[in-house]
């Protein structure tokens, strides 16, 4: 028995170490993309549900990696969290947002605010708000002209911490979204003087508006609450009309999803914002 126990544990120590051995080289391969802006956006529409009308982008991040095509975030953004490397990452993605809303300015195209998706851990280092303002300093870019998303589940990891900052964010003129809204669990009370301007309900309850009466209730519920509290309301995911008349119905203002648009590399995303002023 002695020896199976030793051998059990090595087999663990083994199976470690090659995951981390896995991390490592992912970690390698990630900072070499960093240094060759192998990193791209796409930008998924957010859509006045009323009118139709864009009303905002959301960047979302894109490995273009040369040997294996086009990476989605769920592939390496939660291993840079775990190296630390996401810091880096994220500060790049909101530099390269600015300098895309810096570019169509000069092209004359008016383009709408841009949501820039922040990692907790990013948040949580004590320089992040430093940082956010030098890269607009830097580029330019003032600061009407982004938001920044933060899950639910971040921003309740230290709330006393998260809304220090997030005033300071919202102060500048910054507007800050909650993003996944719903699944983090946490106490709603918190939400009375919490400083944010949209709740972001998370697609796995708009997925099942039309079929389950919890995750319907739970949606109308939000709604109401950030009726009731002044904050708008974003929902995420839609995919069907059905959901759509049913969020209109709830009196949501706000959706994103597939069935308006996917999520669309910078060509896409300008012939789209272009007839959304022409309309
Ligand atoms: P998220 O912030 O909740 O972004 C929404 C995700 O849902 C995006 O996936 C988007 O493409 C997808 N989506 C939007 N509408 C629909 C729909 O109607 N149906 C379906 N099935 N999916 C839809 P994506 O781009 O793969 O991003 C996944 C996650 O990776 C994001 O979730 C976010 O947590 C993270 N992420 C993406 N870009 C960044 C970034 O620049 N920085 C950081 N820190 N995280 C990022
Ligand atoms: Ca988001
Ligand atoms: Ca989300
Ligand atoms: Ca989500």
């Amino acid at each position: 028995a002695k020896e199976n126990q030793g051998n059990t544990y090595e087999f663990y120590n083994y199976k470690m170490s090659e995951q981390m051995d896995k991390n490592i080289e992912i970690e390698h391969k990630l900072k070499h993309a960093l240094e060759k802006r192998e990193f791209i956006l796409h930008y998924q529409p957010k859509v006045d549900i009323k009118t139709n009308k864009i009303t905002g982008l959301e960047a979302l991040v894109r490995w273009k990696c040369p040997e294996k095509g086009l990476i989605y975030p769920n592939n390496f953004i939660p291993v840079a969290e775990e190296t630390g490397l996401i810091k880096k990452l994220d500060e790049h993605i909101l530099e390269l947002s600015c300098l895309q809303i810096k570019e169509w300015i000069n092209e004359g195209l008016n383009p709408p605010n841009i949501s820039i998706n922040i990692s907790g851990k990013t948040f949580y280092e004590n320089d992040f708000l430093d940082r956010l303002e030098s890269i607009l300093e830097d580029t330019e870019v003032s600061y009407e002209s982004i938001s920044i998303e933060i899950t639910e589940t971040a921003a309740m990891k230290d709330k006393k911490y998260t809304y220090k900052i997030l005033e300071q964010i919202r102060s500048k003129g910054i507007k800050i979204l909650l993003d996944d809204f719903g699944k983090g669990y946490s106490s709603l009370s918190y939400l009375k003087d919490f400083p944010i301007d949209v709740l972001k309900i998370d697609k796995s309850f708009v997925d099942n508006i039309c079929y389950n009466n919890i995750d319907s209730s739970i949606t109308r519920a939000i709604i109401d609450m950030a009726k009731a509290l002044k904050l708008k309301v974003l929902a995420e995911g839609v995919e069907t009309e059905e959901q759509l008349r049913l969020l209109d119905n709830f009196s949501c203002e706000e959706y994103q999803g597939y069935l308006f648009s996917k999520p669309l590399p910078v060509e896409k995303i300008e012939i789209m914002l272009t007839k959304n002023t022409e309309k």
